[in-house]
């Protein structure tokens, strides 16, 4: 996929770049053109999906994903949640945006995300779906907004193991803030990286029994 790798930097950006050369958000690599956020030979080799990388949950029609969640991706989708680098989310969300909009069949009335909880954005300091959801919601020029609140910290998902397991662990930790809001709304519903879908199951069916007449998800990546 070739897509645009700027997201429009301004004066203040050129002074930050002097002092701090902008490198790859991927592999690392300081860039030869400040304002892109990946470089050449990350354009030409990133593990990207074909066909969207679609999956389909019990929930929601489809989850599309331009990217697998394997060596530098996952390496920089790493660094994004837990080391501070949260102005990828400018660039993530172009890749996000061109596969959104190249993908057939998705409609959608609003953009919003699966979002940590409090506890969890207040410790991480952001939270990293909210900053994709609005980094690519500012790519497609379309409205996004908080619909879903996670009522309480579960487990990591990612410290478990087979479906089911994540399931259980996951079921009844969301809840949508305004109902009367979501009903007969289709949702794009956005996270960084779908691995079983059980996240996107549980959200998407929260926005479902509160009258959501459709969802579709959007990762950046997925994990297989
Ligand atoms: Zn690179």
């Amino acid at each position: 996929m070739k897509v645009r790798k700027d997201c429009g930097m301004g004066f203040f950006s050129y002074i930050l770049n002097l002092l701090f050369p902008p490198k790859c958000v991927f592999c690392g690599k300081i860039l030869n053109n400040p304002d892109d956020g990946w470089c050449d030979k990350c354009t030409e080799s990133l593990p990207y999906t074909d066909d969207f990388g679609k999956q389909k949950g019990d929930y929601f029609d489809f989850c599309i994903s331009p990217l697998y969640y394997t060596g530098v991706v996952r390496r920089s989708v790493l660094n994004y949640k837990f080391r501070d680098a949260a102005q990828y989310a400018g660039y993530y969300g172009i890749l996000l945006a061109e596969c959104i909009k190249e993908c057939p069949d998705t409609e959608y009335d609003i953009i919003t995300w699966v979002p940590l909880s409090a506890k969890r954005e207040r410790k991480r300091g952001y939270d990293q779906a909210k900053l994709l959801a609005q980094a690519a919601a500012a790519e497609l020029s379309k409205p996004v907004t908080e619909i879903l609140q996670k009522k309480h910290d579960v487990q990591a998902q990612s410290e478990l193991g087979d479906k089911p397991e994540r399931k259980a662990n996951i079921t009844g930790a969301y809840k949508v803030i305004d109902q009367e809001f979501v009903a007969g709304k289709q949702i794009l519903l956005i996270d960084d990286v779908i691995t079983t879908g059980s996240t996107l199951d549980e959200c998407a069916k929260v926005l479902i029994d509160a009258g959501a007449s459709r969802v579709i998800c959007a990762t950046l990546a997925r994990s297989e």
